[in-house]
């Protein structure tokens, strides 16, 4: 039997969220049907919600999620009850991709590409959005997107292990395997930006600098691992990071935020033998200008990170142990929660940069 659950559905793009019943459909073959927990509200929410990004109303978006496992399809090797995070990653595990280790980048068609399982009060088909659809107390999705987790991590702790925490340390250990002892620049620390300070730190990289506009953010950085912080409103990093690093330029230079003057001067960052790493989403239609010759000649790279490179039923669980042994940060980075009818205002604060993560948490009595 299909499931009423409540959702926030953008019908209008820049309008608030209206909170509706909704029908979900019951989980197909491979799919399941998960009762949230928590959802964080991520920038991509946003920017889908403020038409940032295009794409069909209406819709719900959310994505970063964490519940317990309400129902099954068939073929799925969970069981009822097991408590999972959920994610939008959506891979066959089988493709060329998959098996080289980049699930993230899985162009595999799924029923549920094709037809939502969510439709409104009138019959009417309502958009899958980011494959999850979170912003809801149920979502269903294929059994890729799951990872069970064990453990005593808090719902909203637990939710950020979806999305900006796998992130910005995956950039890090995954995409640019940072070695120890490593400099690091981190432009932007929002969400993401904060995960890849985390990641360098994990990695065991010498000098970490952070870059941002918030003081709060950057006080946030120095306590997840940043050996400095840089206020930009006082001036470019360029010779602070020239001074760390005794003129060599950083050894990574991530770029975690969708600002196009902080890819441009990241080349000016970055040193012989280093890397530029790609982790915010840009807008549509941003473009960057490199110098190939000076690309060539001092063997630097660009890379691009898609969700840290992750491969989720590896890296959620062992983020898990690494939050127990005290090695992770995750509650500190919880702003606030909220029920999902003040969604409106949650996502209000995160616009606005007086919260980093705000998180939505569902009544599950
Ligand atoms: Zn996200
Ligand atoms: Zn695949």
């Amino acid at each position: 039997m299909p499931t009423t659950v409540r959702a926030a559905v953008c019908r209008a793009f820049g309008e608030p969220l209206r909170i509706e019943q909704l029908t979900l459909a019951d989980p197909g073959p491979g799919e399941v049907r998960v009762r949230l927990s928590a959802v964080a509200i991520c920038h991509s929410d946003i920017s889908y919600a403020d038409g940032e990004w295009g794409g069909e109303l209406p819709a719900v978006w959310g994505h970063e999620a964490t519940g317990v496992i309400a129902a099954v399809g068939d073929g799925v090797g969970f069981d009822v009850g097991e408590r999972v995070v959920v994610t939008l990653i959506r891979s066959c595990g089988e493709c060329h991709h998959c098996q080289r280790g980049a699930e993230v980048t899985c162009p595999t068609t799924f029923p549920l590409d094709e037809t939502s399982p969510l439709t409104d009060a009138d019959g009417r088909p309502v958009g899958h959005g980011m494959r999850t659809a979170a912003f809801a107390d149920e979502v269903v999705v294929h059994a890729s997107q799951i990872v069970p987790i064990d453990g005593d991590v808090p719902d909203a702790s637990a939710a950020l292990l979806a999305c900006g925490v796998i992130t910005g340390v995956g950039a890090v250990l995954n995409t640019a395997a940072v070695e120890p002892a490593s400099s690091v620049v981190v432009l932007g620390c929002g969400g993401v930006g904060l995960n890849v300070v985390q990641g360098a730190a994990l990695a065991k990289a010498a000098t970490i600098i952070a870059v941002d506009v918030q003081p709060a953010k950057l006080d946030l950085a120095i306590h997840l691992g940043a050996t400095h912080a840089h206020d930009l409103t006082d001036g470019p990093v360029d010779s602070l990071v020239h001074e760390l690093t005794d003129g060599m330029l950083a050894d990574y230079v991530f770029v975690a935020t969708g600002a196009p003057s902080a890819l441009a001067g990241a080349t000016d960052l970055v040193g012989t033998m280093g890397a530029i790493v790609i982790v915010g989403m840009p807008a549509t239609g941003v473009s960057g200008v490199f110098d190939p010759g000076s690309l060539a000649g001092q063997n630097q790279r660009i890379l691009g990170s898609k969700m840290g490179t992750s491969v989720i039923a590896r890296d959620i669980p062992a983020l898990v142990q690494r939050y127990q042994d005290g090695g992770l940060e995750l509650d500190g980075l919880v702003s606030h929660t909220f029920p999902l009818d003040e969604i409106n205002e949650a996502m209000d604060e995160v616009r606005s940069g007086t919260a980093l993560r705000n998180v939505i948490v569902f009544d599950t009595d």
